[in-house]
């Protein structure tokens, strides 16, 4: 099912999501969840996709990695970030038709759940980096038009 994306400004967007127990990762709701929220970030060709975006203020986020994989992360938090950064292009399909620079570390680790509820550490570089930072933001209510150096 195709899920609603809300569009700024709009408080939802600006709440923090709660994280999600390991019961409540593997129940059958937030599976289907899962589902809507992958195919809904392909539906509207996004790099990726996180729950708060679609009014469902849980702390989980789908991407549309390089290799043409979608990968969710519940949970995902980050353990580490480099201290080099890098300035690049984004946009957001909470934000529609505007695109602007963020500098961000170019590197970062982080820790999640899969789907299954099992525990991943990973480290993350380029496009991977620089999408899972922008959909961590959207867990904390943080848009990136709140960190775009020039439009
Ligand atoms: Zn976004």
């Amino acid at each position: 099912m195709i899920l609603n994306i809300l569009t700024h400004p709009n408080n939802t967007l600006r709440k923090k999501s709660s994280v999600i127990s390991a019961d409540e990762i593997l129940s059958a709701e937030f599976q289907k969840f899962l589902d809507d929220l992958g195919e809904t970030m392909v539906e509207f060709d996004g790099a990726g996709l996180a729950a708060p975006q679609t009014g469902n203020l849980k702390r989980a986020v789908v991407i549309h990695a390089e290799d043409g994989e979608i990968k969710f992360y519940v949970n995902p938090k980050i353990t580490y970030k480099s201290l080099r950064r890098s300035i690049v292009e984004e946009g957001c399909l909470s934000v529609p038709g505007v695109f602007g620079d963020v500098k961000r570390p170019k590197k970062i680790w982080i820790k999640y759940q899969d789907r299954k509820g099992i525990g991943h550490k990973e480290r993350c570089d380029l496009y991977s980096s620089r999408v899972l930072q922008h959909e961590i933001d959207h867990l904390d209510g943080i848009l990136f038009i709140d960190k775009m150096i020039k439009k």
